[in-house]
């Protein structure tokens, strides 16, 4: 049924989406710096980055040509320790965006106190449109364009939208073709059999479920009588379903960019992903379930919502028809600011992106800290410190948050930036 299924958004549907994002992410900064009293000095060091890098990647084509892309690095703060944060190929990236990101990524680094601060990439091109040739070539040539700012002990990049473990391979070893020796340590999320980490392709997956988790207990709620829809299919939304109906949620709708799946009984989430698994199809075209819009399935009647696709899911237009109760936020920004205040009024609880997602720089850091020992932990040493720092970082974002009568979020920006602003003041201005 086509007319049930959405047009994949173009880039000028989601033009100012980068700017939307930089000013969420700097609203947020602001009503934390409030709450700490930080000084306007420190608060202008905290919202501005510490450097941005834009690149020119020139392609080579299969058919000969060459066309011209434009690529990021944005290092936000580097007090805490080195630059950590994703990189994403997508058509609509830009520097906005990947300044939103890397701001992200350093209160998510202090909320679950790993020491890195926070750094984001980008392309700016649709990998999906690339032969494999040509995206080896693209992803090296970017990586040797931001080659003066990563390494293990300056920024070590890792996946995001549109990139995957084969991608931080091409850049794993562009970088050692340069260094003239391996550096596994300067990217995470690669294949195990070059020093990735067990556990790391389900890491974030993983925090989302147990954040979930979490949660729930906190509102006493049993997963066996939950339901939920999950936004995106792709590495976070695609695993996060998989583990929420392995935990007994009944996992009722799942999205991709073309579309929605939905089945009131319940999904075989495990079938849909062997169904889909090499094809280039949505999973709206899922011949057991019903397709429906993603608009739809962000109002179905569940009591989860898993937003796990891009940024600004939830706004001031749609927040109106989301009926959960409980939004765990597997994407970074899917709500906007407007949308949280809504969420915020009628009493749903918001679990956020810079704790619910945290889970894949977790296990990004303990992959670097085998990587700088030449160790390799098996599954189990990694899930156990997985568990113990997300249900930790869990625990006390609740009790900030309930000793001051705050959102989850609120109070996760507030340990977030707090750290930060502690750091950047111990350490003091140079000169
Ligand atoms: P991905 O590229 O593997 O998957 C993205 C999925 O979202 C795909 O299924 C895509 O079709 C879908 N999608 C895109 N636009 C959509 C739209 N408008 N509506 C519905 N679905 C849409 O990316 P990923 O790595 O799974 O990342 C997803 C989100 O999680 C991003 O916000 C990313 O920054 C965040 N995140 C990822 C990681 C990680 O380890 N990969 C860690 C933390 C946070």
């Amino acid at each position: 049924m086509p007319s049930q299924t959405d047009s994949p958004p173009t880039p000028a549907d989601r033009q100012s989406a980068g700017a939307a994002a930089r000013s969420a992410a700097l609203a947020q900064l602001a009503a934390a710096a409030d709450h700490l009293k930080l000084d306007a000095g420190l608060h202008e060091t905290l919202a501005t980055p510490r450097r941005s890098l834009t690149v020119s990647v020139p392609l080579r084509h299969d058919d000969g040509g060459t066309t011209v892309l434009h690529g990021y690095r944005v290092q936000h703060n580097l007090a805490r320790g080195p630059a950590k944060g994703g990189v994403r190929f997508h058509p609509s990236a830009d520097l906005d965006e990947v300044t939103a990101l890397a701001m992200w990524m350093t209160w998510k680094c202090a909320v679950v106190g790993i020491p890195y601060g926070g750094a984001k990439g980008a392309v700016t091109v649709d990998p999906n449109a690339l032969s494999k040739g040509e995206l080896e070539r693209m992803t090296r040539r970017y990586t040797s364009e931001i080659l003066p700012l990563i390494g293990p002990e300056r920024d070590i990049p890792a996946p995001d939208v549109g990139t995957d473990e084969q991608v931080m391979a091409w850049m794993m070893d562009t970088y050692s073709v340069n260094a003239g020796y391996s550096v596994p340590g300067v990217v995470t999320g690669k294949p195990i059999a070059i020093g990735g980490s067990r556990g790391r392709a389900g890491a974030t997956s993983l925090g989302v479920v147990l954040a979930t988790l979490a949660a729930l207990r906190r509102l006493g709620r049993d997963p066996r009588a939950c339901t939920a829809a999950v936004q995106g299919f792709g590495k976070v939304g695609a695993l996060a379903a998989r583990y929420l109906s392995e935990h007994g949620v009944r996992v009722v709708a799942v999205s991709d960019v073309l579309g929605a799946t939905h089945d009131p009984r319940g999904l075989d989430v495990v079938q849909l992903q062997l169904d889909l698994a090499g094809q280039d199809t949505s999973v709206a075209t899922w011949p057991d379930a019903t397709p429906i819009s993603n608009a739809e399935l962000i109002g179905l009647d569940v009591d989860i919502l898993v937003p796990a696709a891009l940024e600004n899911a939830i706004t001031a237009d749609n927040v109106g028809s989301v009926q959960a109760t409980l939004i765990v936020e597997g994407a970074n920004g899917p709500t906007s600011p407007e949308a949280d205040e809504v969420l915020a009024d009628r009493g749903v609880t918001v679990v956020p992106d810079i704790l619910a997602n945290a889970g894949g720089v977790v296990v990004s850091y303990l992959e670097w800290v085998q990587n700088l020992q030449y160790l390799a932990w098996n599954e189990q040493q990694v899930r156990s410190h997985l568990e113990a720092v997300i249900d930790d970082a869990f625990a006390h974002v609740v009790s900030v948050a309930d000793d001051k009568h705050l959102s989850l979020r609120r109070a996760a920006h507030i340990i977030g930036v707090d750290r930060v602003a502690q750091a950047v003041t111990l350490r003091g201005l140079y000169p």
